[in-house]
């Protein structure tokens, strides 16, 4: 019987079981997937530990989706590219670390009709989900992209990561960069859920606005920009589809899509 966990270290608002259990049923295996909180002390026993235990899967959450990766056989092209592991396969011996966020992050952009190609994106927030977003508009054709932080060393680290992006703190946001606005931070998030990172007047230079928080289900950054008449979309189906590609790569197999687009509907019902 296969066994699958989701581990960080603080983990009471986890939706990954919830999630995960919702996908294996629909393929028809056993849920086996239960939630560990390790202590940062523990973190070098959690890969022998899941071993022994007979672990076939393992999502990664904050704020270890960097400090795993020294512990690991094999990390992805994509995960070299982010920086950061969200997935772990154990597989035929080994461990191998995969980074799924970028992979919800463009089923989340298509799913909208959102295409970066040729086009400038403005993600705003330099943390470790902001990492997956630029390597994805990047290697999605996105003209140019510029990152916003009000942290000084983040912006610096992401430039050394990805040397073609521009930064900028948010007292120089442009004015009329156009394209693509998605914020990577967690203002909007629930219980502050009217933050917005930018005003409505800053919103209007851009034709398409994305939000990867997904609690609330409409975030304030998204109403605002659907008040404006931009097409906007927030972060709930990348949460489900950065699942279902963890599940993918778990099984090996292609999920139908069906299954991605039941679980979030199911989803919006819990949140609405
Ligand atoms: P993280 O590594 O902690 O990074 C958060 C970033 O947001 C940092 O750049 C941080 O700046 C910035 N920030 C935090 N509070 C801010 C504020 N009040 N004003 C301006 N900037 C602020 O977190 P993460 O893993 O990147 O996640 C970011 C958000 O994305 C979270 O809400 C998370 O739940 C969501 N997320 C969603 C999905 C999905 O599947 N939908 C996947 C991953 C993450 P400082 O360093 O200066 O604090």
């Amino acid at each position: 019987m296969k066994l699958y966990a989701v581990m960080g270290e603080t983990m009471e608002h986890t939706l990954s079981p919830q999630i995960h259990t919702r996908i294996l049923q629909a393929l028809d295996m056993v849920p086996n997937y239960c939630v560990l909180e390790i202590a940062r002390k523990n973190l070098p026993d959690v890969i022998r530990s899941a071993w022994v235990l007979g672990f076939s899967g393992m999502n990664v959450t904050i704020p270890y989706k960097e400090e795993i990766m020294p512990y690991l056989d094999e990390i992805s092209q994509e995960a070299q590219a982010v920086g950061a592991v969200n997935t772990i396969h154990f597989h035929e011996g080994k461990t191998i670390g995969h980074n799924t966020d970028y992979f919800g992050f463009a089923r989340m952009l298509q799913r909208a009709g959102m295409d970066p190609a040729g086009k400038p994106a403005v993600v705003y927030g330099a943390g470790g989900a902001a990492k997956a977003l630029v390597a994805c508009l990047r290697d999605s054709g996105a003209a140019e992209i510029l990152v916003v932080s009000r942290n000084v060393e983040k912006l610096d680290a992401l430039r050394w990561l990805f040397p073609s992006i521009k930064t900028a703190q948010p007292q120089q946001m442009p004015n009329h960069f156009g394209g693509l606005f998605v914020n990577a931070t967690p203002v909007g998030m629930y219980p502050n859920t009217q933050s917005c990172v930018i005003s409505q007047n800053q919103m209007k230079q851009f034709e398409m606005v994305a939000d990867i928080v997904y609690n609330p289900f409409e975030t304030q950054l998204v109403k605002q920009a659907r008040d404006l008449g931009i097409p906007a979309v927030s972060g709930l189906y990348m949460l489900v589809e950065q699942a279902v590609k963890a599940q993918e790569i778990y099984q090996q197999i292609n999920i139908d899509a069906q299954i991605g687009e039941t679980i979030y509907h199911e989803l919006c019902q819990r949140f609405l």
